[in-house]
């Protein structure tokens, strides 16, 4: 055991593989990157799986058990992912598994099965400034972040995002263009911790950017198991004796 958070980057990776100006930006995959953005800490030991690794998308039982906290990418295919597969998911994020979803993955099946509402938003792709604004400094997924910092290119995602009232909103997002979105939201669900992220959209080289990748980093630790169990309904013998029985 090396002690290290055993992280888990899901990427689709098709946009790499057949889009010119994605290749250009992301050669490797998208998921290469936010991984080495992990690394760099040296608190992660991290692997990769995507939709086509395998049959069943890289996310056997035995890599799902062993993954502290699974990171989530995926747009044009969602619709691909096996059922099988995301209840697979979920049992482990149930179970105490983290999960950390970003960008387009608003519309994953995974994220829409854990949050039970469409997840649905506003965008816009014109390549317009992103301001971050940090509103709880004091979170540990907001640990060294400023109070705000900007991307210079970005996709539009605005309000109304349709997710259920989040557990903590870490940080808000102002666009160019005059929307705002709760961009960094966290969740839980059973044992495990989920916290989603706007940024990232596959034509910008969002995932290289230093603020975002200790977002992410910080995201991953927080998100880890606190314990790991299976979740039953059992019925029990009471613990003491109980005289307010009918007789
Ligand atoms: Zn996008």
């Amino acid at each position: 055991m090396s002690g290290k958070i055993r992280v888990t980057v899901w990427n689709e990776f098709r946009h790499e593989i057949r889009n010119e100006r994605v290749k250009a930006v992301y050669p490797d995959g998208m998921h290469t990157v936010i991984g080495e953005g992990l690394l760099e800490t040296g608190d992660f030991e991290v692997k990769y799986a995507w939709l086509d690794k395998d049959p069943e998308h890289g996310l056997s039982e035995e890599v799902l058990q062993n993954t502290d906290v699974l990171v989530w990418w995926g747009h044009m295919a969602h619709a691909d992912v096996k059922d099988e597969i995301v209840d697979r998911v979920q049992k482990h994020i149930l179970q105490g598994m983290g999960l950390i979803v970003l960008h387009s993955g608003h519309f994953s099946k995974i994220f829409r099965r854990m949050l039970g509402t469409t997840c649905s938003l506003k965008w816009r792709e014109v390549a317009e400034k992103e301001r971050i604004w940090t509103v709880e400094p004091a979170h540990p997924i907001a640990q060294g972040l400023p109070e705000h910092f900007e991307l210079p290119h970005t996709e539009m995602y605005g309000e109304r995002f349709d997710i259920p009232t989040p557990k903590d909103v870490v940080f808000i997002t102002w666009y160019e263009g005059g929307e705002v979105f709760r961009s960094g939201v966290t969740f839980e669900r059973g044992y495990g911790r989920i916290f989603y992220f706007a940024p990232g959209h596959e034509t910008f080289p969002i995932f290289r950017d230093a603020n975002i990748r200790r977002v992410i980093a910080n995201a991953a630790r927080w998100a880890a198991p606190r314990i790991r169990r299976e979740i039953t309904c059992p019925s029990v013998p009471a613990l003491e004796d109980i005289r307010t029985k009918p007789e």
